[in-house]
């Protein structure tokens, strides 16, 4: 690991030299060498003098490659500063669909120059997939893929996809397309290969197309390529039309922006992807929510005033407030996690809801009754009071068993009435579980009082 580190330092430096030196053509045998994704980070930390020196160095082609594996983020800045007709070609390069997500992040005057200046190919492409509503198929979906009609055979169309293979996204499937243009069959490249060279594709192909329709919402594509294990999916229209395919490594970019925005919810914080914030504006997303979660709070602190007289009677039990109150966030986060993931991933249906409840109730009771087990004879060596172990033993058991079932209920219901269940979010139900676990506690303590005097 490490030497791998210092290696990719070493390299860095020697191509940071290069550009010192102005040796083009060491340069770009450096460059060129690496990985698209490991020229993106390299090219990422430059100064604006190299970055300059780097655009002069590269093709427009060479330096689409590095623009596809950029942050988006920063994408613009660097588009931006290029001269407008170099970056134009650099835009018309990049794969469609890279190409897209860039311009999205581009002022509607920006999007218009470089599409005005853009020969007219790569620029009706583009224009077709900008229509797109964001975060459906539609949006993510390239253009660059082979079609055939079902009349040809296994060796033309093999033929045909050397031809066309450079441009292509992926070259693993081809769609079979009949004279109205709608799509009727899928073959795998595995397929082509292992059949007849006269084979009709007609007769050889998938007819079973399993395809999203374009306006489908995202995270839906990404569950449906995780259930086929397919490297790409076919977007249609209505009509069966082709409009465009999914790959995978798409999918992988949606679950990881789905998977961050769950992950946001689940923080109370509107946005945990934005890396460049300011302290200021980090801090200006976050208090809202800490904010609401402060009155809630005090709504604890009134319930345990509520009980003063308790707690002047037996001021003993203050010190178990926090282990209590602790112990209910927790079995609640766990169990908010575990329900929050599956319905994200979609494993919960109405069949077996009440599998899953019933589950986590027992869960409640088993990992209730154990911790209780564990503090009973605690409390009493320590403190010498049996009667106060039991009451922070059947405490702690009542608590678990509500947080564990709260944490599963709450988003379930959530999301019966269509609220995203990962605004269920842990420092809420912490919060709640804090009341219902005081209010536990101190019914007890103030029913057994006696007991404990
Ligand atoms: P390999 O697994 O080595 O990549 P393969 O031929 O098994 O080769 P898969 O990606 O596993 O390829 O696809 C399995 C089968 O599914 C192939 O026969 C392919 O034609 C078919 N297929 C691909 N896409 C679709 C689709 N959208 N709908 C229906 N069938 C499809
Ligand atoms: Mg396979």
């Amino acid at each position: 690991m490490t030497n791998d580190v210092e290696k990719r330092e070493e390299r860095e430096k020697e191509l940071i030299d290069l550009l010192e030196a102005e040796d083009i053509e060491r340069f770009r045998e450096a460059f060129l060498q690496l990985h698209p994704y490991e020229q993106a980070s390299f090219f990422s930390e430059l100064k604006k003098p190299d970055r300059m020196k780097v655009y002069a160095y590269l093709s427009p082609r060479e330096v689409s490659f590095v623009m596809e594996n950029i942050e988006l983020e920063d994408t613009e800045k660097f588009i931006t500063e290029m001269d407008p007709h170099f970056a134009t070609m650099v835009i018309a390069e990049m794969a469609v669909d890279d190409a897209v997500d860039l311009l999205k992040e581009l002022s509607i005057d920006e999007v218009a120059s470089f599409l005005t200046l853009m020969d007219e190919e790569p620029a009706s492409q583009i224009k077709e997939l900008l229509h797109y509503e964001e975060k459906t198929a539609g949006s993510i979906m390239t253009t660059e893929y082979f079609t055939i009609k079902d009349t040809l055979t296994v060796k033309e169309t093999l033929e045909y996809m050397k031809e066309k293979a450079p441009d292509a996204e992926t070259i693993y499937y081809v769609y079979v397309l009949d004279e109205d243009k709608k799509l009727v069959g899928v073959l795998s490249l595995r397929d082509l290969i292992v059949a007849d060279e006269n084979d009709r594709i007609r007769d050889i192909m998938n007819k079973n197309v399993v395809s999203v329709s374009v306006g489908k919402d995202q995270e839906e594509v990404a569950q449906m390529i995780r259930d086929y294990d397919f490297l790409a999916l076919p977007v249609v229209d209505f009509q069966n039309h082709l409009l465009g395919i999914i790959t995978v490594d798409d999918i992988l970019d949606v679950m990881d922006e789905e998977a961050s925005d769950d992950y946001s919810k689940l923080a109370a914080i509107s946005d945990v992807y934005a890396r460049d914030l300011s302290p200021f504006e980090a801090a200006k997303k976050r208090l809202p929510w800490l904010v609401i979660l402060l009155f809630l709070g005090m709504i604890t602190a009134s319930l345990i005033g509520s009980f003063e007289k308790t707690l002047e009677q037996v001021p003993i039990v203050a010190i178990f407030i926090p282990l209590i109150a602790g112990m209910a966030g927790n079995a609640g986060t766990q169990s908010l996690a575990v329900a929050v993931r599956g319905i994200a991933v979609g494993d919960y249906h109405s069949g077996n809801r009440s599998k899953l409840i019933w589950r986590e109730l027992l869960t409640g009771v088993l990992t209730g009754s154990a911790n209780a087990l564990i503090v009973v004879p605690m409390i009493y060596i320590w403190k010498g009071n049996l009667f106060l172990g039991l009451l922070v033993g059947l405490a702690i058991l009542t608590t678990v068993i509500v947080a564990t079932l709260s944490g599963t209920l709450i988003p379930l219901l959530m999301e019966r009435f269509n609220i995203d269940p990962a605004v269920a979010s842990g420092p809420f139900i912490t919060t709640l579980n804090d009341i219902a676990s005081v209010l536990i506690y101190f019914g007890l303590a103030t029913i057994f009082i006696s007991m404990l005097l």
